[in-house]
C-alpha cells in the first residue's frame, strides 16, 4: 500500500487547488486551499490516488459524494450546480430531495377562512 505522506498531500492539494482554479469540481463554488481531495471513483470502491481520479471540491459536495459510484453521483451533481448556493443550503435542498418527503410543519396560509 503506497502512502503519501505529508510533504506530497500538501503538494498535491496545491496543485489540485491551481488546476481547479480554487473552486469545487462539482458546483463551482470558489473554495481556495480550504478545498478538498475527493476521489472520483471513491477508495471504497476500488479508486486510486492517480491524478485523473481526484478532484478538488469543497467539503460539502466531498461529504454529500461520500463513496457513492460516480454515476450515482452524476444524477446528483446537477442539482448542486443549479446555482450558487451556500454549502449549507445545497445540502438541506438535497437531504430534501433525496429524503422522501415529509409534510412541512403546517404553516399554510389557510385556517383563517374557517367554513361556516
Ligand atoms: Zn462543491
Amino acid at each position: 500500500m503506497k502512502r503519501i505522506n505529508s510533504g506530497d498531500k500538501r503538494r498535491l492539494r496545491v496543485s489540485l487547488c491551481n488546476a481547479f482554479d480554487g473552486r469545487c469540481a462539482y458546483c463551482n463554488t470558489y473554495v481556495g486551499m480550504k478545498g478538498t481531495v475527493d476521489h472520483y471513483l471513491p477508495q471504497a470502491l476500488g479508486g486510486t490516488n492517480a491524478r485523473p481520479n481526484l478532484r478538488w471540491c469543497c467539503a460539502t459536495c466531498n461529504n454529500l459524494k461520500d463513496d457513492m459510484h460516480p454515476l450515482e453521483w452524476e444524477q446528483v451533481m446537477p442539482t448542486v450546480r443549479l446555482r450558487q448556493e451556500t454549502p449549507l443550503e445545497a445540502k438541506q435542498r438535497l437531504l430534501a430531495q433525496i429524503a422522501p418527503r415529509r409534510q412541512p410543519m403546517n404553516q399554510g396560509p389557510a385556517s383563517t377562512h374557517d367554513a361556516a
